[in-house]
């Protein structure tokens, strides 16, 4: 399946709007085993990108995702901006090749696997990225993958960004930048796949 840069918009505008919704939520969980602060980094960090859409001039699926992962990266403090800033900026470059959806998102992937050093079973967004990157090669990305994805990561320690600070304490509870990355393939799946 090609994605266009008509959807590319539609789906991260749809994500914007996910975040914002749910941003006191996804500062909450961060409260439990971060610093409380990911609601507002992501709301911050996806009303920038909803800005730069804006005067994206150039009908071109590369500049709509290089405009993303610059807004990210330049607005967001945390941790969550550069990892969801390389996912998008390797997401552009692979666009520079091809369109295909499973493609740029195993991309983005790798991006983030690349800049945070961590991967599977770190209890990172990379627990969602991983099981969506997978369905999608199996053409298969639903809901119930990101549901499944959610109840996966909770029981799980984590090993890397301040949630590892806390330790065991951070087991059962939901890592809150695969909430959020969840919120983006449910975008996905409402622009793009339905
Ligand atoms: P900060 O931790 O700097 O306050 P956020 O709260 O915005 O930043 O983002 C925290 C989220 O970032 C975590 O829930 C986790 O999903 C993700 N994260 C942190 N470190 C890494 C890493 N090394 N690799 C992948 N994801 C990470
Ligand atoms: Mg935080
Ligand atoms: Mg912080």
């Amino acid at each position: 399946m090609e994605l266009t840069h008509e959807q590319a918009k539609r789906w991260l505008l749809n994500f914007h709007q996910k975040v914002t919704d749910n941003k006191a939520y996804l500062s909450e969980l961060d409260q439990a085993i971060g610093d409380g602060d990911h609601g507002s980094n992501m709301a911050r960090g996806t009303e920038a990108v909803k800005d730069k859409l804006g005067s994206v001039t150039e009908d071109s699926l590369e500049a709509v995702l290089k405009q993303a992962a610059m807004a990210l990266i330049s607005k967001v403090g945390g941790a969550s901006g550069p990892l969801y800033g390389s996912a998008f900026m390797a997401m552009a470059k692979t666009a520079k090749e091809t369109s295909e959806l499973s493609t740029l998102i195993e991309a983005g992937l790798d991006g983030i696997k690349h800049r945070g050093k961590a991967d599977v079973g770190d209890k990172t967004m990379i627990d969602m990225w991983q099981p969506v990157t997978s369905a999608l090669h199996e053409d298969d990305l639903t809901e119930v993958t990101i549901d499944q994805a959610l109840e996966d990561v909770k029981p799980l320690k984590a090993k890397k960004g301040r949630a590892s600070y806390v330790g065991e304490r951070s087991m059962g509870a939901l890592d809150p930048g695969a909430v959020s990355s969840g919120y983006l393939f449910t975008a996905l799946i409402e622009e793009v796949l339905a």
